[in-house]
């Protein structure tokens, strides 16, 4: 089949791009390179079915494809909070440019969308009914709206015109390839520890993630982009919850060395637990990840300290 990959070039887009290709996809890698790197995807340039476009998704584009990820958007509060107004722009008219190119083409379409969308949840652990508690204004708001938004977006194309959706809502996600700069927690406590820097936890750490392992994620959004049983939206995540100041134990205990916690303010309105309820994507194709944080941690050190070499 012949995929397009939006965000293609970033943590999730480029391990997805490398699977589809192993499974004798025709790829198509479609980024503008805001958070992603040409690093992430140079082992796959020489691949005859891998192509790159470099381009902007805010901006509409004719290409044709059977299968459709839109993966682009950045997904740090670092970097989603950089240019605001710009994460709307990619997340609401991105969304609408990829679903045109879907009804044009008749393309199946499968939207990365966040558990962000449930924002300081007071469900817990979160079910895909749960409507989510959002500050609409935040400063977290140009995320979570933005991908609201696009949920909107695709089930009004899937209702309007028919539309072959798929949603997915991403729960926290780490493994090789994140970016040591863009201030996500697993990386930020990796490369400090490896460093012998600070580790630094916002907050008094007790606030929680569920943090699943990039191959059991990427296995996950395949399946659900091919099962037909369900349009979603469907919860994809590791439902082991942990405190953040665990988190940062478990990486001290780990990589050892000099460096001491230092408690640094919580940002604002950052959700103070986050846990996925998986029991429908479980039921509909079986899938429950198979990497534990233990292992899944030993796996990113071991990346981070090949690239700090
Ligand atoms: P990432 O920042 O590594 O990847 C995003 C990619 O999109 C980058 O390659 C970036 O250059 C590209 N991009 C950004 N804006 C673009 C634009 N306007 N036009 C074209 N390309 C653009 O992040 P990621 O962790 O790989 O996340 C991928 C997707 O999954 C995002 O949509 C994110 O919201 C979603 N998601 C990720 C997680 C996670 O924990 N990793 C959790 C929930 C949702
Ligand atoms: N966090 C932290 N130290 C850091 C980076 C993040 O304590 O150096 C915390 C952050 O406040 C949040 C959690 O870790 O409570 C997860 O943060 P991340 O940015 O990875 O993801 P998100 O908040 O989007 O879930």
């Amino acid at each position: 089949m012949k995929v397009l990959v939006t965000g293609g070039a970033g943590f999730l887009g480029s391990h997805l791009c490398e699977r589809l290709l192993s499974q004798g996809n025709d790829v198509i890698c479609l980024d503008n390179f805001f958070t992603g790197s040409k690093s992430n995807i140079r082992h796959l340039l020489d691949n005859p079915y891998f192509e790159v476009i470099r381009h902007d998704v805010v901006d509409p584009i004719k290409l044709e494809a059977d299968r459709i990820y839109n993966l682009a958007c950045p997904a740090s509060p670092v970097h989603y909070q950089y240019n605001p107004i710009k994460t709307i722009k990619t997340s609401v008219l991105g969304a609408i440019n990829v679903l045109g190119l879907a009804k044009r083409t008749k393309a199946r379409i499968l939207q990365a969308s966040t558990s962000e969308v449930y924002g300081d949840p007071d469900v817990h652990p979160q079910v895909e009914e749960y409507r989510g508690n959002v500050n609409p204004i935040g400063l977290r708001s140009c995320y979570d709206e933005g991908k609201r938004c696009a949920e909107s977006l695709f089930f009004n194309y899937y209702r309007e015109h028919g539309t072959d959706i798929r949603v997915i809502r991403i729960f926290n996600t780490y493994g090789p390839r994140m970016d040591p700069r863009d201030g996500r927690v697993v990386s930020n406590f990796i490369v400090q520890a490896l460093k012998g820097e600070d580790i630094t936890v916002f907050g008094d750490g007790s606030q929680t993630r569920s943090f699943c392992y990039v191959d059991d994620l990427v296995n996950g959004m395949m399946g659900i982009m091919e099962q037909t049983q369900s349009v979603g939206p469907l919860n994809l995540g590791n439902p082991g919850e942990f405190t953040i100041l665990e988190l940062a134990e478990k990486v001290l205990a780990k990589i050892g060395g000099k460096s001491k916690l230092v408690f640094q303010p919580l940002p604002e309105d950052d959700p103070l637990q986050r846990k996925p309820n998986i029991d429908k994507v479980k039921s509909i194709i079986g899938w429950e990840p198979k990497v534990n944080l233990e292992e899944g941690l030993d796996r990113t050190i071991a990346y981070f300290r090949d690239q700090l070499k």
